[in-house]
């Protein structure tokens, strides 16, 4: 082995370690080796093609950033994929790829500088056309078809769907799409932009994180261009602006956006939001925009219920071409309940240790990549453990909780804990409905509703909802 190399890789290793969330780590960068160090282009060696491509995909930057910091600006990456391990006659087979994820990357950076030269160059637009052209910023994966529909997203989806139709002329704008982390804002929103393009090529679509619009607006603002910054945005149909929590407290930046929506509005162009949380309980972000923000519609995104995590599992090893059996999803779908980030990724790491292994995939295989890599449950959530939990944190007595008293606290708790059971537990409404007093399978659904919307509107009531799920997950772990 190359010393150099071990000594480079050693190092970014060190980083890496303390950028990634250890179990992503043990399982993409443990099973890296340094091969050699030649012309300042690093060749590491993975186990095989899957896991190649994964890397490209999902660590590209952390790997191009750690890479750079170590060699300097033009360091290369390459790859040798193992296609076969070998034996005592045959050597062990390798193909030689080189990163074009990392060269991309690289290219991109120069594109997004963070000191600009005036006059301000403007990363979304394609130089040397003749008529200006802007890079959407769009990544062709999300789209409507890959985005799960379930009662945790209907309305958002459905919403997202009628703007991306008549973009501008709907009664939704701005659209704002808010949830927790993993929960596909991103994704919607990015839908939104690609399902835009399809049906109105003509349009001039452009997502923008808050942060890369915040930092754009700093550099024009140094070089005093902010007109050149607002007039720029105020050419475009579709605006689509992602994580908007974070121009908490970026006044100026918040001006300049005031401006700009303000101009798009009444142009009649479309304005799609994210955030992490629902416009009304934005913090540090002024009350104008705010007032604005509410103008459209708010949708949220919730965790998906056990079938819809079932329906996104099967989508996307559909997507994949791969296969593996209907109780591995189960089981899967029944113990990762946080969002779909999460359910993602012990999808992939259960690939992953298939294909390191050289195994099928099972039970017994899900059982172990669900242990080791990521912190779950073996433990069966019921309806009783989520009941006495209710009763015990709102101070209800549990025989109450089951009869028909219709006293207003104890007819909220028995709707959360219905909520929480359909979303924690695999059973039918029925059974839930069963396991309270006999109410049928209408009951249930009427309450879930009724906690969501009042998840919506009341903000106490959504807190203890949220606190309650946590203890559940809490529970399962
Ligand atoms: P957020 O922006 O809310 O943090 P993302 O949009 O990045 O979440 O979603 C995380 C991952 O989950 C993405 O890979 C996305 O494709 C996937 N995802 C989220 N919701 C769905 C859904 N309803 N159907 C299919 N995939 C989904
Ligand atoms: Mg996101």
């Amino acid at each position: 082995m190359d010393k150099n190399a071990e000594k480079v890789w050693t190092n970014c290793l060190k980083i890496i370690k303390d950028i990634v969330e250890w179990q992503h780590y043990k399982t993409w960068f443990e099973p890296i080796k340094p091969v050699s160090l030649k012309n300042n282009i690093l060749i590491i060696q993975v186990p095989s093609q899957f896991f190649f491509e994964y890397l490209e995909e999902h660590y590209v930057n952390l790997l191009a950033k750690t890479l750079k910091r170590e060699l300097g600006k033009d360091a290369g990456l390459e790859y040798r994929i193992m296609v076969d391990s070998g034996n005592i006659k045959n050597k062990p087979l390798t193909m030689d790829v080189s990163g074009q994820g990392f060269k991309t990357y690289s290219n991109n950076e120069m594109d997004f500088p963070l000191v600009i030269s005036n006059p301000v160059k403007n990363p979304f637009v394609i130089p040397g056309l003749k008529k200006m052209q802007i890079d959407p910023q769009l990544n062709p994966i999300y789209t409507f078809d890959a985005f799960i529909e379930g009662d945790c997203n209907r309305v958002a989806r459905r919403a997202g769907k009628a703007v991306a139709e008549k973009p501008g002329a709907n009664s939704f704008n701005p659209l704002v799409i808010y949830g927790g982390v993993g929960l596909g804002k991103t994704h919607l929103a990015q839908a939104i932009g690609n399902e835009v393009k399809r049906l109105h090529p003509n349009k001039v679509v452009l997502y923008v994180s808050s942060e890369k619009f915040i930092n754009q607006f700093m550099d024009h603002s140094r070089n005093n261009a902010i007109n050149d910054f607002i007039h720029f945005y105020q050419l475009i149909d579709v605006l689509i602006i992602d994580d908007v929590q974070f121009f908490n407290k970026a006044e100026k930046s918040q001006d300049a956006f005031f401006a700009i929506f303000n101009h798009l509005h009444q142009s009649g162009k479309q304005l799609v939001l994210t955030s992490d949380k629902s416009p009304k309980d934005l913090e540090g972000v002024q009350e104008r925009l705010l007032s604005r923000f509410r103008w459209g519609l708010s949708a949220d995104l919730q965790i998906p219920d056990y079938e819809t995590r079932i329906d996104i599992l099967e989508k996307k090893m559909k997507n994949d071409g791969l296969e593996m059996p209907k109780e591995v999803v189960k089981y899967i779908a029944y113990n990762i309940n946080s969002n779909v980030r999460e359910l993602e990724g012990t999808l992939i790491s259960l690939l992953a240790q298939s294909s390191l292994n050289r195994r099928e995939i099972d039970l017994d295989l899900a059982k172990k990549v669900l242990r080791n890599f990521i912190r779950t449950s073996s433990k069966e959530i019921t309806i009783d453990t989520i009941q006495k939990m209710v009763c015990e944190y709102f101070a209800v007595p549990y025989d109450k909780l089951l009869q028909k008293t219709r006293k207003r606290e104890i007819v909220q708790a028995r709707q959360i804990t219905m909520y929480l059971a359909k979303a924690f537990t695999k059973n039918s409404l029925k059974t839930i409905g069963e396991h309270f007093g006999g109410r049928d399978h209408t009951t249930v659904i009427h309450s879930c509703q009724t906690v969501k919307d009042l998840m919506d509107t009341d903000s106490v009531f959504r807190e203890n909802v949220l606190e309650l799920q946590q203890k559940v997950q809490l529970a399962a772990m």
